[in-house]
């Protein structure tokens, strides 16, 4: 992660109250200067000529990239650099990947159901990674795809899965060598090779723990929609930045095709929340428009404590829409949580009378049924 300025500083001639304290030579003008830049790589560690040899071999561990990462087109595997994912971020989610042999009958089939799989979750469309293909015939596909042997010949470690506590402990093994001693012998990113001689639960249960802990790759033999779905479902809330929420496009959503006079929802871009308010929306037999206010991703209380939900800013909102126009129906149904900015809301939007509505999504079916 690499050192703080402050920590490059204890090292200097200035804070030991050494001779050179401050003595410009590096070009800056004090040594915590020199501190500062160093920590940001805006300068070389060379350019003080004082700097003690421990700092220097310190510096030289702390920037060393602990993984590689290698490129098969575009696609980016390895090349992380924490243990935990809240200690900043994961780099590259690891790579879903399927096998197949164009010297097996039914191959050109399990290709085009490849091909046509798609996830769509929070915002995020999900296809197979990566197709590795055993055989004469190099597949034709638009997909990612690699031949088994060109990819035994890159800087990854390919496992093959068998017990599991031994390859869980192996996959913790290089990672942790790998992070914490910065140990070249285990910088290769690791590919868990699944072969077909488990039943899906057992793959699931195996390669749910893999994607945790630390698999940068994984490799089925065979091609099951439902394991893939389950498992990019897990790999999508593992390998999100924890420094951003996830967040949708802030606009006016329509369910069940809404005229002027529909109900109107408000809320903020915070996925989670958009999308349980949108589903109990979905599913109600009544048209209405979802107001999905910009909020940098915080959730309606967050967002109001940070300032992001302001009378003020909903009103920018709807007037750079020009939402007023769209609609006759001037009430606009706001979240629970909210209810206490119900009157500066009615200042700012004079045209529109605010309701409060359910403080939990799952409410709004009978919230709606009791407003008709
Ligand atoms: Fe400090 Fe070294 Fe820069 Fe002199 S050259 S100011 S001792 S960091």
């Amino acid at each position: 992660m690499g050192l703080s300025g402050l920590e490059i500083f204890k090292y200097l001639p200035a804070a030991k109250k050494a001779e050179h304290t401050n003595c410009k030579e590096c070009s800056c003008p004090t040594c915590m200067a020199f501190a500062m830049k160093l920590s940001k790589n805006s300068i070389d560690i060379n350019a003080c000529p004082y700097t003690p040899k421990e700092l220097i071999s310190k510096f030289e561990f702390e920037t060393k990239q602990p993984q590689k990462t290698i490129t098969i087109s575009g696609l980016n595997i390895g090349g992380e650099n924490v243990l935990y994912r809240h200690e900043k971020t994961f780099i590259n989610k690891t790579a879903i990947a399927i096998l197949i042999d164009t010297n097996s009958k039914d191959w050109q089939k399990t290709l085009k159901e490849i091909e046509e799989f798609e996830l769509r979750r929070v915002d995020e469309s999900m296809k197979i990674d990566l197709i590795v293909f055993k055989g004469e015939i190099e597949p034709q596909t638009t997909l990612n795809h690699i031949s088994l042997d060109e990819l035994k010949k890159l800087d990854i470690d390919i496992i093959e899965d068998g017990k599991f506590s031994k390859t869980a402990q192996e996959l913790i093994y290089r990672r942790e060598k790998a992070i914490k001693e910065k140990d070249e012998k285990y910088s290769n990113p690791t590919c868990v090779y699944f072969k077909s001689n488990l039943s899906p639960s057992q793959l699931c249960a195996k390669a749910s723990f893999y994607i945790c802990k630390y698999a940068n790759m994984i490799l089925f033999e065979d091609f099951n929609k439902a394991l893939i779905s389950t498992l990019m479902t897990l790999r999508q809330n593992i390998f999100t930045d924890p420094q951003k929420p996830l967040q949708v496009e802030a606009k006016v959503y329509e369910f069940n095709n809404p005229d002027e006079n529909s109900l109107i929802f408000m809320t903020t871009n915070f996925a989670l929340t958009f999308y349980a308010v949108a589903s109990e929306l979905e599913s109600l037999s009544v048209p209405s428009y979802l107001l999905v206010t910009p909020a940098e991703g915080m959730s309606v209380l967050t967002a109001w404590s940070a300032e992001k939900f302001t009378a003020k800013l909903v009103a920018k909102t709807l007037k750079d829409w020009h939402f007023k126009e769209r609609v006759k129906n001037r009430k606009i149904i706001i979240p629970g949580l909210l209810a206490h900015m119900k009157e500066e809301l009615e200042e700012e939007l004079p045209d529109f009378k605010i309701v409060i509505g359910t403080i939990d999504a799952y409410d709004i079916s009978d919230f709606v049924k009791n407003l008709t």
